[in-house]
C-alpha cells in the first residue's frame, strides 16, 4: 500500500487553505490528480479515498488505465496533444488542457466535428517564451485569437501554462500572474469569457490558486515520486 489516501488529504487541505487565504470559494478550484506513469491500483486507491479526476499524459498509457478503472472517473489530457492520436484522445478524454497552436485547433476542430462533439480545451501559452516549451506566445494569442473563438466545436475554457521551473514555489508567481493578466486582456479585447485557469503543479499549486487557477495539475505530492519519465510530456 502506498500513502495516496493520506497524501490527498494533506493536498486538499492545502488547497482549501489557499482558498481560505485569499477569499475564493474551495468549489472554484479542481484538483486534477495526475496519474501518469503509476499503475491502476494508485488510482483505486485514489478513487477509494473519493477523488474521481484523474491526469493523464500518454494515450497508450492512459487507454490501458482509464480500461481497468471504474467507469465515472473524468480524466483530463494534459500532455502534448499529437495530430495522429487527437480522434482517440477527444473520445476518451473529457477535457484536452494542451491546444499548443492554431493549426493543431483547427484541426481538433474538425475532428471534433466529424465524432460530433464539442469537447473542452484549454489553451497552452508559453508565458515566459522558453525555447523549450510549447505554446502560443502571449503576442501569438493576441493575433490568433480571433481564429481561435471562430472555431465552432471547441469548448475554449480558458488558458494554460507551465511557468519556468524555480527553486522555489514563488518562483512560478510571476508566471501565474502573467496567464491571469492575459487572460484578462483577452477577455477584454474580444469580449470572451475564459473562465478557467490551468495552472500549479505540485511544486505550486497553493501559490496558483492564490493567482486564480481553477485547475490544479498534481502528481507526485499525490501518488509520490515518479521513477521514469514520460515521453512527449511537456517540458
Ligand atoms: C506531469 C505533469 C504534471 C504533474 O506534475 P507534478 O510535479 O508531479 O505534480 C502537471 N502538469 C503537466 C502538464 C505534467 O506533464
Amino acid at each position: 500500500m502506498s500513502d495516496v489516501s493520506e497524501n490527498l488529504s494533506v493536498v486538499l487541505a492545502a488547497i482549501h487553505n489557499a482558498c481560505v487565504r485569499v477569499g475564493r470559494r474551495r468549489e472554484s478550484v479542481e484538483l486534477i490528480a495526475v496519474s501518469k506513469t503509476f499503475s491502476c491500483d494508485f488510482v483505486r486507491e485514489a478513487v477509494e479515498a473519493g477523488h474521481l479526476v484523474f491526469g493523464e499524459s500518454k494515450l497508450q498509457e492512459a487507454e490501458l488505465k482509464i480500461a481497468a478503472s471504474p467507469s465515472g472517473l473524468h480524466w483530463h489530457f494534459i500532455g502534448r496533444l499529437q495530430r495522429n492520436k487527437v480522434r482517440r484522445i477527444m473520445q476518451e478524454f473529457e477535457v484536452i488542457h494542451a491546444i499548443d497552436s492554431l493549426r493543431l485547433a483547427s484541426f481538433a476542430d474538425e475532428i471534433a466535428c466529424e465524432l460530433g462533439l464539442f469537447p473542452k480545451v484549454f489553451i497552452q501559452v508559453n508565458i515566459a517564451s522558453e525555447a523549450s516549451k510549447g505554446g502560443f506566445s502571449p503576442e501569438t494569442l493576441h493575433g490568433e485569437m480571433e481564429s481561435l473563438l471562430a472555431l465552432k466545436r471547441l469548448e475554449i475554457m480558458g488558458l494554460m501554462c507551465i511557468p519556468p521551473a524555480g527553486p522555489t514555489a514563488e518562483s512560478s508567481r510571476p508566471g501565474f500572474v502573467a496567464l491571469r493578466e492575459l487572460r484578462d486582456a483577452v477577455e477584454a479585447r474580444y469580449d470572451v469569457k475564459l473562465p478557467s485557469l490551468s495552472m500549479g503543479m505540485s511544486g505550486d499549486y497553493e501559490v496558483a490558486i492564490e493567482e486564480g487557477a481553477t485547475h490544479v495539475r498534481v502528481g507526485s505530492a499525490i501518488f509520490g515520486k515518479r521513477s521514469y519519465q514520460v515521453d512527449g510530456e511537456l517540458g
